[in-house]
């Protein structure tokens, strides 16, 4: 039997990249996917037609992660439309690399509102159907770079860094209402944010990986339906390395 059977998840930042890759992991797995984007509306028409082409129910919605009112939106559209949220991946994310000399106010609080903020906006929306149900797992999408820093990176290492705290915060509130909330921290993925990387920054890195790859969208997906799943009942508050052993 499929492990997220009849499961109403919502995964922000799905129509590209790692949330793509959950989505349809989701989908597979038997989950009801309601999935949002930002801007890449063919592409989340097309993402919306293959997970239904897959047997599947799903349905993108259009929703600014950083927008604190548009989460609470989407999260009464998508019980208007599901009943309930039994799973939230905060997955939308963006980088503005900048060494801290050259870095701008707006550059620091873009990372910050749409990695960091955006967590805070569905955690709190979804809390109402979850506490109604008396479950739920949130799983937020963090980095190694959140524990370890990367220089260029201060804006949005500190937004992932900030994610595990309010991980860990939120399993201590929840937990006695029987709602989980874990932070996955990957490595280096290959998506369209990591395209733009300098190839021999990648090549330096992959050397120093030593698993000797990249990391897929499926790694990171796996690892969600896991953690979304009934199979990770007794894990909260936890922040996982899938890094292919580059943080340690
Ligand atoms: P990506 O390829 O750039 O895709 C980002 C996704 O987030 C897109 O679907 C984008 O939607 C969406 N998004 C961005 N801002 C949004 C907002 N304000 N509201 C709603 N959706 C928004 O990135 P990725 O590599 O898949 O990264 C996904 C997550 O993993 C991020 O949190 C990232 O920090 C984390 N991560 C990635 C890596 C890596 O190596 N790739 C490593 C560590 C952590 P549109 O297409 O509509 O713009």
């Amino acid at each position: 039997m499929s492990v997220l059977q009849g499961k109403v998840a919502i995964v922000t930042g799905a129509s590209r990249g790692i949330g793509r890759a959950i989505a349809k992991k989701f989908a597979e797995n038997g989950a009801i996917v309601a999935f949002t984007y930002l801007s890449s509306e063919e592409k989340a028409r097309q993402l919306e037609d293959e997970l239904n082409a897959l047997g599947g129910i799903a349905k993108g919605y259009k929703s600014d992660a950083a927008n604190f009112a548009a989460a609470e939106q989407l999260v009464n559209d998508v019980v208007a439309q599901f009943g309930t949220v039994d799973i939230v991946i905060n997955n939308a994310g963006i980088t503005r690399d900048n060494l801290l000399m050259r870095m701008t106010e707006q550059q620091f609080d873009e990372v910050i509102n749409a990695n960091l903020k955006s967590i805070f906006n569905l955690t709190k929306a979804v809390t109402k159907p979850m506490l109604k149900a008396k479950k739920g797992s949130i799983v937020n999408i963090g980095s190694v770079v959140g524990v370890n820093g990367n220089a260029g990176q201060a804006n949005y290492a500190a937004s992932k860094a900030g994610a595990y705290g309010f991980t860990k915060s939120i399993a201590k509130e929840l937990g006695s209402r029987n709602i989980r909330c874990n932070a996955i921290a990957p490595g280096f993925i290959k998506t369209e944010m990591t395209e733009v990387l300098d190839p021999k920054v990648v090549e330096g890195w992959v050397a120093g990986i030593p698993l000797k790859r990249a990391g897929e969208g499926d790694d990171i997906a796996e690892l969600c339906v896991f953690l979304a799943s009934d199979k990770s009942t007794y894990i909260t508050g936890q922040v996982i390395n899938v890094c292919g052993g580059m943080s340690m």
